[in-house]
């Protein structure tokens, strides 16, 4: 099951070179299927990072190769950058299933969902038009829209190539700089992304790469004086730092992309069948380390029981291993660190009184697997019905009408998405427009496509990604009004029509 993979890339990709980290320092790569070390990467700290700002900074000048290039130029660049990733696809779904443990089907989904972010992406960079504006006297005024310098991404371990395209499309379609910094978890994948970079024929300095960890690589990122801003993803807690080392520094320009602890709600007219299904994928799908999984699933009354037993029947099947077996439908979680947390609030969930059905243990097997494990008879006063527990923890809520489920739903300071299941269009709309949260699916779950933006109401974040729109862009009329995306997947339609 092992992978052959070679890991050839451990180093910090600086002005286009391979460079060691000043300090010497290395850290480990752990294979999260085995609990094993895979590769010692150098690591990152401030001193690093400052020389790969420089080099940001440098590329950035007014008259570099980089700022005096036509934008078709920039997005003939990321096509390129798009193609040599396809053309190693299977490389680099090996490693990042070695990094984080996912399926090689779902590493293979997410690497291509890469190449069409990049895609997407190099398409606009050469429409990014500003205004004439019809002004009081003799002038003539119009806008433009400027990339606004270095930008540092601080990038998850749980998506770590498709958030990474997610944040290096805009910005360099838009003519940014960047530095960016994967999470230490997960370095493999991303680094061999850095190598494709000059052979794309980015100019130097124009993308650095700096794996290290969050309190040293990363807060010297968030602190850095010359990043003009920092689009992260990540949980809450950091994200709140970032924030503050804004404005503690230069007030640089800041997008977040945080936690969540989204409804999924089940109306009793909804295809029962479909609705476990699309409830249990939402939790369980990469083990639940999504930040917008179904992590609470409120079901009405008049089919909770039915609907409990279904579910617990589908997580019992679910077959979960390493993530080079066909077989796996999901993999272990990412570090030591996660498990003794989820396990921690399974325990939790058990002392306040909910119903454990199925798992809640850690798997017999080196790793870090945990039991798919379904709750019943959950509410918003126990942990596991509000905090963000990114494992594999289904938590099932019942209710009556649909104000009642509108109320619980929102009661919670995550807003990042929600799902509702239902035939009746009405309801599904009454919903979707009351529940406070950025994206909200209709009879599906966690479908993403470049042209829809994304993004968290409440502390769930602040901006969005995937909108042609970027805030990289000096553009920010649009962030005074919270955006929401309703995907409603089609045969919502049909149902009410019938
Ligand atoms: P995390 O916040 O621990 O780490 C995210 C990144 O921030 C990593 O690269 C880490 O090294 C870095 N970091 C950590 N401390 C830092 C600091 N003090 N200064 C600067 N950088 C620092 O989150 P995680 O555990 O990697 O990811 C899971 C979290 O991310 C969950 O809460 C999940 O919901 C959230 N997430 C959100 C989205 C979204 O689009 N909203 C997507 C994926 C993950």
């Amino acid at each position: 099951m092992a992978s052959n993979v070679n890991i050839e890339f451990r180093k910090l990709f600086i002005n286009n070179e391979w460079v060691d980290s000043k300090s010497g320092k290395t850290f480990p790569v752990i294979n999260p299927s085995t609990g094993e070390s895979v590769a010692d990467i150098q690591e990152a700290d401030e001193a690093d990072v400052n020389q790969a700002v420089q080099a940001a900074k440098k590329a950035f000048e007014r008259k570099s190769t980089w700022t005096q290039m036509n934008a078709s130029q920039r997005g003939e660049l990321l096509i390129r950058l798009a193609h040599l990733i396809k053309d190693n696809v299977s490389i680099i779904t090996e490693l990042n299933t070695i990094d984080s443990g996912k399926p090689l089907t779902a590493s293979i989904g997410e690497v291509l969902q890469g190449v069409s972010l990049l895609t997407y992406y190099a398409g606009l960079a050469d429409k990014i038009n500003g205004q004439t504006l019809l002004s009081d006297g003799p002038v003539f005024s119009y806008t433009r829209r400027e990339p606004i310098g270095v930008c540092g991404l601080i990038v998850p371990w749980n998506f770590p190539i498709s958030i990474l395209c997610m944040k290096i499309g805009p910005a360099l379609a838009a003519g940014c700089t960047l530095v960016i910094k994967p999470a230490e978890q997960t370095p493999l994948a991303s680094l061999f992304i850095a190598s494709l970079f000059k052979k794309a024929e980015f100019p130097a300095g124009v993308v650095n790469m700096v794996p290290g960890y969050g309190p040293t690589a990363g807060a010297a990122i968030s602190n850095h004086m010359d990043i003009a801003k920092v689009s992260f993803t990540g949980s809450t807690e950091v994200g709140k730092l970032i924030l503050k080392a804004s404005a503690d520094s230069n007030l640089k320009k800041v997008s977040l992309e945080l936690g969540g602890k989204s409804p999924n709600i089940i109306f009793a007219d909804a295809d029962l069948d479909y609705a476990v299904e699309m409830a249990h994928q939402s939790i369980m799908y990469h083990s639940g380390q999504i930040c917008c999984a179904g992590s609470r699933t409120y079901v009405h009354e008049d089919i909770y029981e039915e609907f409990v037993k279904r579910s617990v029947e589908r997580a019992k099947k679910r077959v979960v291993g390493d993530g080079f077996d066909k077989k796996s439908e999901s993999g272990p979680q990412v570090d030591e660190d996660s498990l003794k947390k989820i396990l921690d609030l399974i325990e939790s969930g058990k002392k306040e009184g909910a119903k454990l059905h199925c798992g809640g243990k850690r798997m017999d097997r080196s790793g870090y697997f945990v039991e798919p494990t379904v709750f019943s008879d959950v509410n918003e006063n126990m942990r596991i019905g509000r905090e963000e527990i990114f494992g594999p923890v289904q938590s099932i809520f019942k209710f009556k009408t649909i104000d009642e489920v509108i109320e619980k739903a929102n009661n919670t300071h995550y807003g990042l998405a929600a799902c509702v299941f239902t035939k009746d269009l009405e309801t599904s709309l009454t919903v979707a427009h009351a529940i406070k949260a950025g994206t909200i699916w209709v009879n599906c779950v966690n479908y993403f496509s470049p042209q829809q933006p994304f993004g968290g109401y409440k502390q769930s974040g602040i901006g969005r990604e995937l909108l042609v729109y970027n805030k990289i862009l000096r553009l920010s009329l649009l962030y005074s009004l919270q955006i929401k995306t309703c995907k409603i997947i089609l045969y919502c339609l049909t149902y009410s029509m019938k």
